[in-house]
């Protein structure tokens, strides 16, 4: 399954997260960002980042 990063618009490899699901955090292995799961369908992932300043 493929992720389009948010931040920096780079497909992110997602083959690590073989459980993933929605709500999971996943980090962008372009730009090193951190992004939680907001919806999974058709092997298309969407994702928010997450806001690291907590
Ligand atoms: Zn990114």
């Amino acid at each position: 399954m493929i992720l389009i990063c948010p931040e920096c618009k780079n497909e992110v490899n997602l083959s690590s997260y073989p459980n993933l699901d929605i709500g999971h955090i996943v980090e962008c292995d372009v730009c090193g960002i951190t992004l939680q799961v907001k919806s999974i369908s058709e092997g298309k992932i969407e994702a928010e980042v997450v806001d690291e300043g907590k």
